[in-house]
């Protein structure tokens, strides 16, 4: 028997998911379909909120929209009074579009065009700046009220690579012995209120990791604030809060961390005398990765003399991370919760690569043909990651609610793999 967390509950050995019968969901919309649980995106916002605001009122909670940017997400954490952290003008038009005000914005963007700088401008959101080179370039765009600074606190973190973005091998950010210059330009441009940012990694499960870079970053504050004579709206932790993926994977202890960290701020902003800034946090992840699961279709059940292969219509054009960084996804078969695991499977997409796999080696009750698979944690970076890799339309989006689902994103068709496609002259 299978452990069953979150949203997901099992009706006589059926899944079900926020109140509503996968296979009810599946007949209807098809597979491969991603389900999103809105009661699950407002309770792990309303957690996060709880826990910091129980040690320090002036907190924000940036929702980190490249995780999922579907609109409907944005609007239940618009309605939730959520802020966003958006890294791409597109993210800043969607979370306009979803009814943020431009002062819930902020952008942190690397490597931003001219033209990006200046759309950012003229929708009066927040900026991060994250090089001496974009600031350059946006002042001579427009002067700002309110600037940001995105520092490379020196510690990074994360499950991979890919994801730790601060250290000595990462892009992100600009070096404390650089930041008073940055501060300085911009103060003497008329910039005239500031904040200060980072964003280590990503998958952080460990307390001590946050700890440790926020010191340092109220270190980095505090030498500004001295040499520069800036005060800080606000000081941003970044986004990074990891969620259990595995069933056995540790939980990040959400009141610990909250206590840990922000009794570090306060004490620091105190002795440092940083006057009360605001307290930003940038989560993705943890807002909306178990609140959505991946529906995904038996096709092939397969075996060679060395394996046996579960072939699924969910490849990593749908979801990558498996795939990219070799990331763990539970799969609990939807129609059998009730069966025991009594198999070892490689569950495989539909496309033509070797590294599309899904799960590795992975214990299931016996598959037959049109089993349904239910992919967990599947909420953050699934769709926004997905592609139309092989000439695969992508999957459909459903929100579900206590027993009442819509769909917030239609499936693809054939059309949409042409679309804005042409066929050169010549050839025709
Ligand atoms: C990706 C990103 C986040 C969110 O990271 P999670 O691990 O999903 O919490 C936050 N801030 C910035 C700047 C990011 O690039």
């Amino acid at each position: 028997m299978q452990k069953i967390v979150g949203p997901i509950t099992n009706h006589n050995g059926k899944l079900w998911f926020d109140g509503v019968n996968a296979k009810e969901l599946v007949d209807k919309f098809d597979t491969p379909l991603f389900v999103i649980s809105e009661n699950r995106i407002r309770e792990n916002y309303n957690r996060l909120s709880k826990a910091l605001k129980s040690n320090y009122q002036k907190t924000r909670i940036c929702y980190a929209a490249k995780a999922n940017s579907n609109i409907s997400v944005l609007r239940i954490l618009e309605t939730e009074g959520s802020s966003v952290d958006a890294v791409s003008p597109g993210e800043v038009s969607l979370s306009l579009k979803a009814s943020f005000p431009p002062e819930r914005i902020l952008f942190t963007g690397t490597s931003v065009r001219n033209d990006e700088l200046k759309f950012l401008i003229d929708s009066k959101v927040t900026i991060n700046v994250d090089s001496f080179s974009q600031l350059d370039r946006l002042l001579r765009l427009g002067v700002p009220n309110l600037l940001s600074v995105r520092i490379n606190p020196e510690i990074g973190a994360g499950y991979h690579s890919h994801v730790i973005t601060a250290g000595k091998d990462s892009k992100f950010g600009i070096w404390a012995k650089d930041a008073p210059r940055v501060y300085e330009t911009a103060k003497k441009a008329g910039v005239s209120r500031f904040g200060i940012h980072m964003h280590v990694g990503s998958g952080i499960l460990n307390v001590k990791a946050f700890v440790l870079a926020l010191d340092r970053l109220l270190e980095i504050s505090k030498k500004i604030h001295k040499s520069v004579g800036v005060d800080f709206d606000f000081i941003d932790m970044g986004g990074g809060i990891g969620v259990p993926y595995r069933q056995d994977d540790p939980t990040l202890d959400l009141d610990l961390l909250s206590h840990k960290v922000l009794t570090l701020f306060k004490r620091r902003i105190h002795d440092y005398d940083l006057g009360d800034p605001f307290f930003y946090v940038e989560p993705g992840r943890y807002i909306v990765s178990d609140a959505s699961i991946l529906l995904t279709k038996v096709n092939t059940v397969k075996t060679t003399p060395f394996k046996n292969f579960v072939g699924v219509d969910a490849g990593f054009n749908t979801l990558v991370r498996p795939t990219m960084y070799g990331s763990y996804h539970h799969i609990l078969v939807a129609n059998k919760l009730d069966l025991t695991e009594e198999e070892v499977y490689d569950v495989v997409g539909p496309i033509c690569e070797s590294g599309d796999i899904l799960a590795k080696d992975r214990q299931l009750p016996k598959i037959q043909e049109g089993d349904l698979l239910a992919v967990l944690n599947a909420g953050a970076y699934g769709f926004s990651m997905s592609s139309q890799y092989n000439a695969r339309p992508r999957a459909a989006e459903v929100l579900v609610k206590n027993g009442k689902y819509t769909l917030i994103r239609k499936r693809e068709k054939l059309g949409d793999l042409l679309r804005g496609q042409i066929i050169a002259e010549w050839l025709k």
